[in-house]
């Protein structure tokens, strides 16, 4: 393939659309601020954990098809760049564009150099405006050339899921990209037609509804979780209650999809919870009531807590009780424990005395760097339940759930069970050993 790209920011989401555009033959040129990270990469190393990526990375850094540096002088040989740079939240909770405008500065010093046409691409969440206020006349002033006309800018959001992130950056589900200019549209749909063959479900629009878009999107998926938490709280109050059931019911109604709608200790992530802010933060602003997304954020926020309420109630004092902690990843499939529920969860635990022992099967490393020596991290799950008082379910990794009843009741040295993300039959479990599960009447 002729095309040659460069991609700014190399985390999450830049590695990966870096290593999957390259591995389709793709000329790619990573440019990262960060030096530690570019010399990792060019030894074949992702620093994440991601399905596929480490192998494909290696892949494409051997064959040349990805090159990576810290120099942006790099960008001036590529047709069009990424911007895939955090954009992490203010004290305040609204979008912190540092990072997008310092990028945003240095591409412009190589269009204002460079003869040809160059096309930037907006690929991380910023609130609405950010590219016709911000972005696009940044770029003016600095290059002194016309956006439209001399370069162009395209707002092209990003939906991976972390997790799935290789799978989903080559089978979206949709592909959505928004510019003023036809002409710029179309110089980046050649792009994703000759990388896809077969284009996803494209959505053509403008700079604004395409930065819109990602917003709700992911503050329509937040609330149908945190909905379903309020649920489950309803669930859990009333005789025989049991959120999955309720669940099974309404999900029958072909106007309403499962997905998402799973009680449990809520969303964390890099992405959810800084959206949201943002979103209601740019509602504020905007003058516009914000309590839905407020209550979305609030009943998320509370989530986690409901199970250290069950355990103090339970234990009255939790000074030297023993906690194990299954799961520790913001979600399965990935080591990213940015914002993740059991941070929360074990920071209250430990502020009330309790000692903790914790166990992921990705994401032991990052938070031994995140705790220190103030919780035992565990190599299984088998001697991280050993000894115990209870133990948490925080995240639903596949290998949970084979843990049968009699495993914890004979590692354990009070086996309590605390399922946090609805792993097991509650029936079956809750006959054999102390099982309480989110949106189980018997839960508080
Ligand atoms: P990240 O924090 O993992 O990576 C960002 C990278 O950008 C870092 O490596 C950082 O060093 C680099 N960077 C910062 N400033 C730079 C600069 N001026 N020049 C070059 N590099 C710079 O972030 P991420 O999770 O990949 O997210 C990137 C964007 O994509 C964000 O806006 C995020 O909201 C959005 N997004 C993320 C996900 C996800 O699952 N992580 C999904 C969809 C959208």
């Amino acid at each position: 393939m002729k095309h040659s790209v460069s991609i700014i920011g190399l985390g999450y989401v830049g590695l990966t659309t870096a290593i999957c555009f390259a591995s389709r033959g793709i000329n790619v040129t990573g440019i990262d601020i960060d030096k530690q990270k570019i010399r990792n990469l060019n030894k074949g190393n992702a620093e994440f954990y991601e399905k596929n990526a480490q192998k494909m990375l290696q892949k494409v850094i051997k064959n040349g098809k990805l090159k990576v540096s810290d120099n942006f002088d790099a960008v001036k040989n590529t047709e069009m760049s990424f911007l895939a740079v955090n954009t992490p939240s203010k004290k305040n909770g609204s979008m912190d564009s540092k990072f997008i405008l310092a990028a945003t500065k240095n591409i412009a010093k190589i269009i204002k150099e460079k003869e040809e046409h160059h096309l930037v691409i907006v690929k991380s969440t910023v609130i609405p405006n950010t590219t016709l206020k911000t972005i696009i006349p940044t770029l003016e002033k600095i290059t002194q050339k016309k956006c439209g006309k001399d370069f162009g800018v395209v707002v092209n959001p990003e939906f991976l899921r972390e997790g799935n992130a290789i799978y989903d950056t080559l089978h979206p589900n949709k592909i959505v990209m928004g510019s003023d200019s036809k002409k710029d549209l179309r110089k980046l749909k050649k792009l994703y037609i000759d990388f896809y063959k077969k284009l996803p479900k494209t959505v053509e629009t403008n700079y604004s509804n395409a930065e819109l878009i990602k917003y709700v999107n992911n503050s329509f998926l937040a609330t149908k979780i945190s909905f379903m938490n309020f649920v489950s709280r309803i669930s859990e109050k009333i005789e025989g209650g049991d959120v999955e059931i309720i669940k099974k019911a309404i999900t029958l109604d072909k106007r309403i999809s499962p997905l998402f709608l799973n009680a449990g200790l809520g969303y964390g992530g890099s992405c959810f919870p800084k959206d949201l802010e943002a979103f209601r933060q740019f509602c504020i602003k905007e003058g516009i009531n914000p309590r839905l997304i407020e209550d979305t954020i609030e009943i998320n926020n509370s989530q986690p807590l409901t199970v250290v309420k069950l355990i103090k109630r339970r234990f009255k004092k939790l000074n030297g009780k023993n906690i194990s902690i299954l799961g520790l990843a913001f979600k399965p499939e990935t080591d990213d424990i940015r914002n993740a529920v059991s941070i929360t969860i074990i920071k209250e635990l430990l502020k009330n005395g309790a000692k903790i022992k914790a166990y992921d099967p990705k994401a032991n490393n990052n938070m031994k760097k995140y705790f220190g020596k103030k919780i035992t991290i565990s190599d299984t799950s088998t001697s991280c339940i050993k000894g115990t008082d209870c133990c948490i379910i925080v995240t639903e990794w596949e290998e949970f759930r084979n843990i049968q009843p009699e495993r914890y009741i004979r590692l354990m040295r009070n086996p309590m069970l605390i399922d946090g993300r609805r792993l097991y039959n509650a029936k079956k479990y809750s006959k054999k050993i102390e099982y309480h599960a989110i949106g189980v009447s018997y839960f508080n």
